[in-house]
């Protein structure tokens, strides 16, 4: 599996990201989704989607399969369980260490999370004592290390 390095998952936009984990959450038990429940789930329409798509596959991040649809590539897949884990961490700290309630922290984290490094995510790991699962009770993906 690759690394991707941070500064180059840095330079994804926050609506990028939401399409990277919606699609992650969608194809989980899948090896595609199909690009009209992608809008439908983001709440855009398809040819918004396929631009975005579009983008999205020029960085290398996802695979566009005409009709059968779209799935990540290994590195969509990669930066996508950063996000997904940078969101986590974040509103696990909210929850165990400020004493917010399960959806403030998530909409609290949600406004700031795209701006905090990843350095930053793993000393918040480390405080919290490497959790498994966020508030909600949905895992947190692990760190990946080299090259595997
Ligand atoms: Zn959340």
């Amino acid at each position: 599996m690759m690394e991707v390095d941070t500064a180059q998952l840095e330079k994804i936009t926050e609506r990028e990201a939401d399409y990277l984990v919606a699609l992650y959450e969608t194809s989980i038990n899948r090896c595609s989704v199909s690009l009209s429940s992608l809008a439908k789930q983001l709440n855009v329409k398809s040819p918004t989607a396929i631009e975005m798509l579009k983008k999205l596959e020029s960085k290398g991040l996802v695979k566009y399969l005409g009709r059968k649809g779209v799935k990540l590539t290994k590195k969509g897949v990669v930066s996508a369980e950063k996000i997904i884990r940078r969101h986590r961490l974040i509103e696990t700290l909210l929850v165990e260490k400020l004493g917010l309630d399960v959806d403030t922290a998530c909409c609290e984290t949600k406004k700031f999370d795209s701006y905090v490094s990843f350095r930053v995510v793993e000393l918040i790991n480390y405080v919290l004592g490497n959790p498994v699962c966020c508030p909600h009770g949905k895992p947190i993906p692990p760190l990946r290390r080299g090259n595997k």
